[in-house]
């Protein structure tokens, strides 16, 4: 197979960016997909300085004017696509942690910061995939990255002795991750018979910019996950949630 071409969004930080050097250490070309451009370009320009065949795209996720230019700008540039990794997300809570996020109690939260959330981080992901799509069935092996959480899981999180229920409730990040698994889950089905495997991952708690690096894993360990599941051979799972553990219950 030709070099492989992947696109990560918001990857111009953290795990997303950690998950990008990865792929390029693989030899791959590597998107780097960030709503900000002079800050894809440094994230970029850093990968290629280490070696890595990297390109910063310009990509807000809920732009669609930017998801439609960075689907173009692929199609004219490489053709096709071989892994996308929709990684970018926002807590919806400033930047604090979602275990900390008082404002996101059911109760009393903000319809507002939820709609923003689930724009970014379910309506999103839509928008990403199917305008990448078309690309991705050019490829002689599609894997889609879907990064969630273990908060996701409801099964987890429904469990009242487990360690999730001692989660602080979120009315908006927690259920918009959630819905992006079940989001997952409707996409490989309806791809399976296209060979596109499709999954999502929980890459445990990091410490990035979006709980104020008070997470205990570095970008880098939490990568790995992503990158395990954007390289899965044909008789990979799909359909599946991952931490890098092992398979995760819904
Ligand atoms: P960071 O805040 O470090 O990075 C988030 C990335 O997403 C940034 O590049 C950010 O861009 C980008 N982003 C946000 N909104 C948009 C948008 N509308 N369009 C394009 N890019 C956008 O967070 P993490 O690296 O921690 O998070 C990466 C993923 O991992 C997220 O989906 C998060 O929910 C998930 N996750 C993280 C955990 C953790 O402990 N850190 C735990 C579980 C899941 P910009 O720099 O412009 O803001």
């Amino acid at each position: 197979m030709s070099k492989q071409i992947a696109l990560v969004t918001g990857a111009n930080k953290g795990i997303g960016r950690a998950a990008a050097e990865q792929l390029a250490v693989m030899g791959m070309t590597v998107l780097i997909g960030s709503r900000d451009p002079r800050r894809g370009e440094e994230a970029a320009a850093a990968l290629r300085a280490a070696g890595g065949d990297a390109h910063a795209i310009t990509l807000d996720v809920t732009d669609r004017a930017t998801v439609r230019a960075a689907a173009e700008q692929i199609e004219a540039h490489f053709g096709r696509l071989d892994i996308l990794i929709n990684n970018a997300g926002i807590t919806g809570s400033g930047q604090v942690s979602p275990a900390d996020a008082t404002d996101q109690i059911p109760s009393t939260v903000d319809l507002d910061m939820v709609r923003a959330v689930f724009e970014t981080n379910v309506f999103g992901v839509i928008a990403v995939t199917n305008a990448m799509l078309p690309l991705l069935r050019r490829s002689p092996a599609p894997r889609i990255v879907n990064v969630s959480s273990h908060a996701a899981s409801l099964t987890l999180t429904s469990d009242p002795d487990g360690p999730f229920a001692a989660l602080l409730p979120s009315a908006a990040y927690t259920p918009s991750k959630s819905a992006l698994s079940a989001l997952t889950v409707q996409y490989a089905n309806e791809l399976r018979k296209d060979g596109i495997l499709v999954n999502a991952v929980a890459p445990g708690y990091v410490d990035t910019d979006s709980n104020n690096h008070t997470g205990f894993l570095t970008p880098a360990q939490a990568a790995a996950v992503l990158v395990r599941l954007a390289t899965l051979d044909a008789d990979g799972p799909t359909a599946g949630f991952f931490s890098e553990d092992g398979p995760l219950p819904w």
